[in-house]
């Protein structure tokens, strides 16, 4: 069964609290970066127009249950007035009397935003009681913040039992991509797992060489299996205490006729900075006292290759140490052949997770991809196949 989508519902004249990601970076007082608030837009406007009243719930840094007027969400509310073009109406509370009132005298081409749900240390503790106080304030539940869609938290599930509920317009759009990606997926399809290190990532390579036809390793944690297939890695970054389960997911993926790409050829240097002296070799030619950097072109070639017979790709991690020129080569050229197949219409690209995007926006790369995701923490649990509490609370169809 389908989850319900804002079109199951009537919105005239309801109170719609909608749950929303608005967790902006700050400098001096002000948003320096306002793409969240840019992106709940749709959902909040969508509300207005079919006579709906938004109730804006979110949360801000972590003040783990306590008052801290520097994470106070009203310094927000002139970015919020400017993005959304009404005007936003702010109560220094989350849950009461107040909030309660403010919200049912809402008028037309207004939002109420309510303060920081984190200041009550019962929002994290998923509190029956305080998602009962919440859902006092609203007649229908809208969550459309994904990247907090992984934990179990009041405003992002608890709310979700109590009062009918339904995804916004941007969890819509990011829950599309994702099931594209891992749902039910064109095949052949191919993973690019990158970065510093397998035991962050081990229940993620697990659940995808279950379900992908070609898993390239790179990054850091290509190390760690290198060194698991008995090759000297010299002074590389490595976590050797992984080696056995490196081997075992080799075995793994061999059984579920999961192909494992780890470079043939590196970039190796002596030195962790940009622009050190390097040189490239055999996989099996790293001296001691060098270390890994980078996969060399005859590994980049093969990826290119692969990703040429593709039809789906999911990326999470550089290939590389991408923030130091050179070696950000392999994440670069990959990154762009991804781009350009997927302008093509010969491959659906999703991407996400911790550095990602920051590679991919280096390579200049991210605007070619089907979809980037800038829920962390969130894209990957769904990657590793975890049920999100967020998503799976939200009212069936
Ligand atoms: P993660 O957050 O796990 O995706 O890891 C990203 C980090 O891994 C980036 O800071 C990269 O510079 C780093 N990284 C990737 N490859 C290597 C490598 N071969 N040696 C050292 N660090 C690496």
């Amino acid at each position: 069964m389908a989850r319900k989508t804002l079109d199951e519902l009537n919105l005239h004249a309801k109170r719609v609290l909608v749950r929303v990601d608005i967790n902006v970076p700050m400098e001096n007082g002000h948003v320096s970066d306002a793409t969240r608030i840019d992106k709940i837009v749709p959902t909040v406007s969508e509300i207005m127009k079919r006579g709906g009243f938004p109730v804006l719930l979110a949360h801000f840094g972590r003040p783990k249950g306590q008052v801290q007027r520097d994470l106070s969400l009203l310094r927000l509310v002139p970015e919020l007035e400017k993005v959304l073009n009404c005007s936003v109406i702010f109560v220094a509370d989350c849950i009461g009397p107040a909030v309660e009132a403010a919200s049912a005298i809402l008028g037309p081409n207004q939002v109420l935003l309510l303060e920081n749900t984190r200041f009550y240390a019962q929002e994290e503790q998923n509190d029956s009681n305080f998602a009962a106080e919440l859902a006092k304030i609203g007649d229908i539940f809208c969550n459309d913040a994904f990247s907090v869609a992984h934990r179990a938290h009041a405003s992002t599930e608890g709310l979700a039992h109590l009062l009918d509920s339904c995804t916004g317009r941007l969890m819509e759009l990011e829950l599309k991509a994702l099931e594209a990606a891992l749902g039910d997926p064109i095949r052949p399809i191919v993973a690019v797992v990158g970065g510093a290190k397998v035991s962050t990532k081990l229940d993620l390579l697990v659940n995808l060489i279950e379900r992908v036809d070609h898993l390239v390793i790179g990054g850091g944690m290509a190390n760690t299996f290198l060194a698991a297939k008995g090759i000297n890695i010299g002074k590389s970054l490595a976590e050797h205490e992984m080696t056995a389960i490196a081997n075992d997911i080799l075995v793994k993926a061999d059984g579920c006729s999961c192909e494992i790409i780890l470079p043939k050829d590196i970039v190796i240097a002596r030195k962790f900075e940009a622009n050190a002296a390097n040189e490239i070799c055999l996989v099996d030619g790293c001296p001691d006292e060098a270390m890994i950097l980078d996969s060399g072109p005859a590994t980049i070639a093969q990826i290119i290759n692969i990703f040429e017979v593709a039809k789906t790709l999911i990326w999470n991690g550089p290939l590389g140490a991408f923030e130091l020129e050179p070696f950000d080569a392999a994440t670069t050229a990959a990154a762009r052949k991804a781009s350009a197949l997927t302008k093509n219409g010969a491959l659906v690209s999703v991407a996400g997770g911790g550095d990602t995007v920051a590679a991919l926006s280096k390579a200049g790369a991210a605007d070619g991809f089907s979809f980037v995701s800038t829920a962390g923490g969130a894209f990957l649990e769904w990657m590793e196949g975890k049920d999100l509490p967020g998503v799976a609370a939200i009212s069936r169809v």
